[in-house]
């Protein structure tokens, strides 16, 4: 390392240390030590203290501690025997100043300064991020929608120049964070002036104001190994080789560079994150070790996006449809509001529907739009709202009957992805609104269905060889053509009610998660989808079609060896192998008996609550407790990381409704406890099993969070309502 730079990253990492100390001080001072704090929705402590020591602040007194181990990372001859535990040529200057900034970020939501508040602008920041928001995206991060994310850190030279960096990294679709200030400007404010859309939505996430605040990115990464990759807190060494390996994280540093820029760097480097200037920082080459060889320059800000790219080696695979407008994952969180609206469709004012239906090759033509009826151009200048059918014809040899639907439900994403566009629903229930800025630059009816064809192709390659788009404008047409997709639907829907686990002789699996939880297997059956919910069978049966090689295998299910739990001879063969000899067996019908593993990206989570005789489901992002006594986040916690846990599970909210869900353990009849949100989400189809099961009023007889929050006054409920758990055999 060079000296100027080590010694730019130790005085930072002092004078954090130092601000950190008083701070606490003065806390310890006013409530004392056993005043206790936790960032909100977490159950991981102070994450990076958590995660590289293993010792869990919950207290003013723990945080002392916490920065006695920081001290004496800064003290030229650490006393080894005192501190052995912690220390590792890895904790250095860099992560005392995570260690001490993590301390200063607890201590300002103590005194009420967090999330930040802009003082100019008023704007709040993000602050913390959740557990629930970590889980959320989990899935983007690991299917490769969402490549990598990046932190950028101070001002650009102007507006202009930070909207065309933060609109490159969108359009590849990272993830990006926003701290710090150089000289009082910031790219939050510049984005802002510009009138640029901030938030998860649109995937530009304002961390707070000061270098400091670019801890909480750090924070939300280091969470992927202890989530994920259900590493050790306390195993340094395996949470940043995890970091390096699998976060695909960097950094963007815009303007001059400081000691606190250089010290927090310095931790961020640790964790294997490169991070690229615009400033003529004075790196050093190395002769010997040199850490700071992943500080590189670009002056060039129409280059820096992809020089950051190269250097941390993500791979970016963004298909751009030939649409004047910008496209991708980052704009489908947009909305638009009625008075920068220039046209709607459907959304119970006129008549529209989108189907996608299968042809034959000699029936259409490829990359083909025709429309049918008066365009846009010839009735509107703005404002307004116009009948729309979307048909949707695709044919190809590989190409079945059941694919339609897997396509059809891509068309929400497939329109909505496109920069002022935006879609709702589906089916003949879809809404799509059209904003006056994408008019402007050009975007026509046709490009619909450009859009369309382009991302079926994409998305459904080895599948499809021919797309045609049929736009259809006038009222008489939607409606007759709506009747007839009505009919496909309705065909459809009772071809996939038969679609049952022993009508089948393979089931799926997805790996996908391998990528962050290395033994975990996610079996997915007709009656069973992937515990995030993002994968049915037929979207697997799709995948594999598309890519034989890839993340979705077919699995066959051999020979049953137990029907009550749901036991074959097959899926233990493969899992064997899939997880790397970590699972031997799985029951896909029980809980309690080598259930399947959980990654970290579930919907939901179910457990046992053995004083109730039954199971209670809590959905990810309630932040409520819950009868055995642990929220959402600690159980996620104890829940994931590619393990086998009996009484606890992770799955995916439609599998709640499944004929097969606890088919061994005595079905729905075993919930007792359940969110609000899953009864009033599930309702209809719930009741429906319900009434198969005999107990058409079980959803009222199932406690949730307005009734109680804890274990004794479930029984009291349970009693009072005579909730057939109750009478059923022992669950343990
Ligand atoms: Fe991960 Fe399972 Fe979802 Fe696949 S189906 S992405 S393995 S949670
Ligand atoms: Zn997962």
């Amino acid at each position: 390392m060079s000296k100027l730079i080590a010694s730019a990253a130790i005085r930072g990492a002092q004078r954090i240390t130092k601000e950190a100390e008083e701070m606490l001080d003065k806390a310890l001072a006013e409530k004392g030590g056993s005043f206790s704090f936790e960032f909100p929705d977490t159950a991981y402590y102070l994450p990076m203290i958590y995660a590289m020591t293993g010792f869990p602040v919950k207290t003013l007194s723990d945080m002392k501690v916490a920065l006695g181990m920081t001290k004496e990372m800064l003290h030229p001859e650490p006393d080894e025997n005192l501190w052995k535990p912690y220390l590792g040529e890895a904790l250095d200057s860099g992560m005392a100043t995570l260690f001490s900034e993590e301390i200063i970020m607890a201590l300002r939501y103590i005194n009420g300064l967090e999330p930040a508040v802009d003082p100019e602008t008023g704007y709040v920041y993000n602050g913390f991020i959740t557990d629930t928001i970590q889980r959320n995206l989990g899935i983007q991060l690991v299917d490769g929608t969402m490549p990598g994310f990046a932190a950028v850190i101070g001002a650009a030279p102007d507006d202009d120049t930070a909207v065309k960096i933060i609109r490159e990294l969108q359009e590849k679709n990272i993830l990006t964070f926003l701290s710090g200030h150089t000289n009082g400007n910031s790219v939050t404010k510049q984005l802002l002036r510009k009138g640029v859309e901030l938030g998860w939505d649109t995937r530009i996430v304002p961390l707070g104001y000061d270098t400091a605040h670019t801890l909480y990115a750090l924070d939300w990464a280091i969470r992927a190994s202890l989530i994920f990759g259900g590493k050790k807190p306390g195993d340094f060494k395996e949470h940043l080789k995890y970091q390096k390996d699998r976060v695909f994280a960097l950094a963007i540093v815009l303007g001059e560079l400081d000691d606190i820029i250089w010290s927090t760097g310095a931790g961020a480097i640790n964790m294997g994150f490169p991070a690229i200037c615009d400033t003529d920082v004075p790196v050093i080459h190395p002769t010997g070790v040199c850490i700071y060889e992943e500080v590189e320059k670009e002056f060039d800000h129409n280059k820096i996006v992809q020089k950051a790219i190269e250097v941390r080696g993500l791979k970016i695979t963004v298909e751009k449809p030939p649409i004047p407008v910008a496209y991708g994952p980052a704009f489908e969180g947009e909305r638009i509001r009625k008075e920068d609206m220039f046209i709607e469709f459907g959304g119970n004012r006129t008549p529209s529907f989108e189907w996608v239906r299968m042809r034959e090759m000699d029936e259409i033509e490829d990359n083909k739009v025709i429309i049918v009826g008066n365009n846009w151009q010839e009735r509107y200048e703005k404002g307004g709202q116009m009948p729309l059918g979307i048909v949707i014809d695709v044919s190809g040899r590989k190409m079945q009957k059941d694919f339609e639907p897997v396509m059809e439900r891509k068309v929400h994403a497939n329109i909505n992805e496109a920069q002022g566009i935006w879609h709702m629903g589906q089916r003949d229930i879809n809404w799509i609104r059209i904003n006056l800025n994408a008019k402007k630059e050009g975007f026509t009816l046709e490009h619909l269905g450009v859009i369309n064809f382009t991302m079926t192709h994409h998305r459904f390659k080895a599948i499809v060889d021919k797309v045609q788009v049929t736009i259809y404008t006038d009222k008489e047409d939607v409606l007759k053509i709506q009747e007839e997709a009505r009919k496909s639907y309705r065909e459809r829907d009772q071809r996939l009610a038969g679609l049952i686990d022993e009508a089948v002789d393979t089931f799926y699996s997805c790996l996908l998660c391998q990528s962050f939880a290395p033994s975990h297997v996610c079996v997915i059956s007709p009656e069973r989808l992937g515990l995030c919910g993002a994968f049915n069978w037929l979207d697997c049966k799709v995948a594999f079609e598309i890519d034989p090689t890839g993340g979705n295998q077919p699995i066959q299910k051999g020979e049953l060896l137990d029907a009550r739990y749901g036991r074959f001879t097959g899926i233990d063969e493969y899992l064997k192998k899939a997880s790397g000899g970590a699972v031997e067996t799985l029951n896909l019908y029980t809980i309690m008996e080598n259930p399947m593993t959980s990654c970290g990206c579930f919907e939901c989570i179910v457990a046992i609550i053995p004083e109730a005789n039954g199971i209670m489901i809590v959905q990810r992002g309630h932040t409520g407790m819950t009868p055995v006594g642990m929220k959402f986040s600690t159980l996620a916690g104890s829940v994931g990381g590619g393990t086998q846990n009996p009484g606890f599970m992770g799955i995916g909210r439609n599998f709640i409704i499944s004929n097969k869900f606890l088919a061994g353990d005595g079905g729905i009849k075993r919930i007792v406890w359940m969110t609000k949100n899953l009864k009033e989400s599930l309702k209809e189809a719930f009741d429906q099993r319900a009434a198969e099961e005999g107990i058409p009023d079980l959803l009222d007889k199932i406690a949730d969070e307005t009734i109680c929050e804890d274990s004794e006054k479930l029984l009291e409920f349970l009693t009072s309502v005579g909730h057939p758990a109750l009478e059923m055999e022992p669950i343990l």
